[in-house]
């Protein structure tokens, strides 16, 4: 089984193709390195392709002879959405069409997609029911929302086995720091390691459904080898809800060090709370026990120390 893995450099993608590889498949990674890092799949045997979703003949190139397709790829952040909405709607909206267009013209194989709890926004119904209204508060929310309807609409469509599913807050090893729009858990542990302080964006009271990349992947995995598809969104989380203020709490007891925090201004375009309904994903896929977030944030912790020094993870963002 060849897969093609797009954004496969990136955080999440490079976890998957190792998971992928351990189950024996082949990878095929269609990246064009905006955030994503060739080095992250050092040690794997997967073909990396330089290229941009954008790019429908790029991708009609690579996805030739695959089986099947994750379409990771994307440009992620809230905040550089809202500073930047045209390309984010091009990668994250057009590129999905993109993918999903190569698929159908080449072997109408499945095609995961990543969309996102963002699409949720300003409706506060907890937990997060996939029937729930959407009500994107940013560029990106809706960005990914378009995605994921593309998806939906292809499988109506054209009856391409089509799987949306919905990750909340991922974290875990190549989740890199050091950079703007880092996300909160290698900011968290990058400053506490440094002995800097941390920067929450209003009271840290918010809280998130925090989910490891291990869980991601493995959830990833058993719907390639299940085929799975769905003609409704899915939520990949477990319902679990930890505040940043927790989050902190756990970090100063697990490095025994007194954490220092800043408070700013909230953050345009941020939610108060994710939790996700899960029993979509476990009439799916039942059976997955998610990776416990103490444990998630113990191996985190271990692999931002394992960096020879937090610079060699430090990553420029360059316009896309
Ligand atoms: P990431 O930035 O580490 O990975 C994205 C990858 O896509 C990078 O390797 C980047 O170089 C590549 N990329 C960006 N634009 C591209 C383009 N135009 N053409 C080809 N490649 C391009 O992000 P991640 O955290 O691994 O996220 C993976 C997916 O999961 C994204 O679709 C993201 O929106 C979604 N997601 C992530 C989270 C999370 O908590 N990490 C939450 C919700 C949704």
């Amino acid at each position: 089984m060849r897969v093609l893995i797009t954004g496969g450099a990136g955080f999440i993608g490079a976890n998957l193709v190792r998971e992928c590889e351990r189950a024996g498949y082949e990878c095929v990674v269609l990246d064009n390195l905006s955030t994503g890092r060739a080095d992250n799949l050092e040690g794997t045997a997967a073909r990396l392709v330089r290229g941009d979703v954008r790019s429908l003949d790029a991708l009609a190139r690579v996805a030739e002879d695959t089986d099947a397709v994750v379409h990771l790829a994307a440009r992620g952040s809230v905040p550089r959405s809202i500073a930047d909405p045209l390309v984010t709607h091009e990668v994250n909206a057009g590129g999905t069409l993109n993918v999903l267009e190569a698929a159908r013209i080449t072997n109408g194989q499945q095609v995961i997609v990543a969309s996102s709890s963002s699409v949720y926004g300003a409706n506060p119904e907890l937990p997060k029911r996939e029937a729930a209204a959407t009500r994107p508060l940013s560029p990106y929310a809706a960005s990914k929302l378009a995605g994921e309807s593309y998806a939906l609409a292809y499988g109506s469509s054209y009856g391409l086995p089509t799987l949306a599913f919905r990750f909340f807050n991922v974290f875990g090893q190549l989740q890199p720091a050091g950079h703007a729009y880092a996300a909160v858990i290698p900011a968290f542990v990058d400053a506490a390691l440094r002995s800097t302080p941390l920067t929450v964006h209003g009271q840290g009271t918010q809280s998130r459904d925090f989910t490891h990349v291990s869980t991601v992947c493995r959830t990833i995995l058993r719907a390639l080898e299940e085929r799975t598809s769905c003609p409704d969104p899915v939520n990949l989380a477990f319902g679990t809800k930890t505040s940043l203020l927790e989050v902190i709490e756990l970090l100063g007891q697990e490095l025994d060090v007194p954490i220092v925090v800043e408070h700013t201004d909230s953050r345009v375009g941020d939610v108060p709370h994710s939790q996700a309904d899960h029993g979509l994903l476990d009439s799916l896929l039942p059976g997955i026990t998610p990776k416990p977030f103490i444990d998630g944030l113990r191996e985190t912790i271990a692999w931002m120390r394992s960096l020879e020094s937090s610079e060699s993870q430090t990553i420029s963002l360059p316009k896309a």
